[in-house]
């Protein structure tokens, strides 16, 4: 069965998307630790990250930098930091979330909630910095 990130990427269920590439897609997490905490997705499905071949790795590493740097535009932030966990869909992704400090990647922090107006207000406006970010 499919994981609920394809069928996010399939356009079958909705998502606040940020961007995509050939190999990749990316949207914001429905449950932030951060306003603009996105997660970058490869669209071949693939539980476990060190289980994605070479090339995918590469794509989704490289996708996730200029993500990143769509990010740093838009929110306020010291850096992006990325997080790897997994344990809760089994498919493959990169939590990237801005940084003020080592307190904003801790995820047993109570999610934000956000209103679907800011959530989309958020995604256009990374999505708009990421068209704009060529490496
Ligand atoms: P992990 O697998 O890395 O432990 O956590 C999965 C992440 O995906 C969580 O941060 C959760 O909020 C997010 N997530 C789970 N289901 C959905 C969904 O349907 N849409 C979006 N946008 N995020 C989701």
């Amino acid at each position: 069965m499919a994981s609920i990130f394809s069928k996010i990427i399939a356009g079958e269920i909705p998502s606040f998307k940020v961007a995509e590439d050939e190999n990749n897609f990316a949207f914001l997490d429905i449950n932030p630790i951060a306003r603009g905490h996105v997660l970058a997705v490869p669209k071949r499905e693939v539980d476990y990250l060190f289980d994605v071949d070479d090339r995918g790795l590469s794509s989704l590493i490289l996708f996730s930098r200029r993500v990143a740097k769509a990010i740093e535009r838009v929110v306020p932030c010291k850096r992006v930091g990325i997080a790897v966990i997994g344990l809760e869909v089994p498919h493959a992704h990169i939590h990237l979330i801005p940084l003020h400090g080592v307190y904003d990647i801790d995820f047993s922090r109570p999610k934000l909630k956000l209103s679907p107006e800011e959530f989309k207000e958020t995604a256009q406006k990374i999505a708009a910095q990421f068209s704009l970010t060529a490496l």
